[in-house]
């Protein structure tokens, strides 16, 4: 089946020979995916930094670095899905690279079609056990559809910038838990930001305002709880207007 693909979902693809790389970014593409391209390890570390995709396919063969250094990389900071693209050959490294935070693994050569199921699998499950199966998560009057990455409250569109969204994205994945400032930190900012808690309380700041703008009840601000000195919570019981 062809369905139609997670339209705004933006993948960062890792791999260093072009002439596979090329047609299947390609296909993506085609398919309404935002895709972005790395040949090395090195690139594949700077797109992470700027733009923090929302699932990453990764060959372990890369160049300069193993593609294992990236794994452990991006899952001390977050927990941005990684499906494997391994080699025959390569079994022992593809089973590091899931006991080390990796998701799923395709073996080459692959179809593009079962490529693409993998990943629409792994954008639903993206967001954790509180993703449904229409790929959303919702609490009270707030619903963020994770593959499209869009923000509707009360139905009305809310602008977000990649890392607002991505912090509401962590804290909306955990209903009910406290998330720690390191954890939001490192998860939106990256691993050397896990002391700056004042960039937090800008972007938590911000993020409240937005969502007031959207629902002047204020049942959505009213979800955030900062916890002092530990961090912030999204409620998983919001005021109920019923
Ligand atoms: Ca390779």
């Amino acid at each position: 089946m062809t369905g139609v693909a997670a339209p705004a979902a933006h993948l960062l693809f890792v791999e260093d020979d072009d002439a596979t790389r090329a047609p299947i970014a390609a296909n993506l593409a085609a398919h309404g995916y935002r895709v972005v391209e790395a040949a090395t390890a090195g690139e594949a570390t700077r797109a992470w930094d700027a733009q923090r995709p929302d699932l990453i396919l990764l060959d372990l063969g890369l160049p300069d670095r193993d593609g294992l250094t990236i794994v452990r990389r991006v899952r001390r900071e977050a927990t941005t899905p990684i499906l494997i693209l391994s080699a025959r050959g390569e079994e022992h490294d593809r089973v590091t690279a899931l006991e080390q935070g990796a998701d799923d693994y395709l073996t080459k050569p692959f179809g593009l079609a079962e490529l693409r199921a993998r990943i629409t699998a792994l954008l639903r499950r993206a967001g954790g056990g509180a993703v449904d199966g229409a790929g959303q998560m919702t609490i009270g009057p707030v619903t963020m559809d994770v593959a499209r990455r869009e923000v509707h409250v009360n139905g009305r569109l809310v602008e977000l910038t990649p890392r607002e969204h991505e912090l509401l994205k962590v804290l909306m994945s955990r209903p009910g838990t406290v998330v720690t400032r390191g954890r939001l930190l490192r998860a939106v900012w990256g691993t050397g930001y896990s002391e700056e808690s004042h960039y937090l309380h800008v972007y938590v700041s911000r993020l409240r305002r937005k969502l007031a703008e959207a629902d002047p009840s204020g049942r959505a601000t009213d979800l955030f709880v900062a916890e002092p000195g530990v961090g912030y919570r999204v409620r998983d019981d919001p005021p109920d207007d019923a």
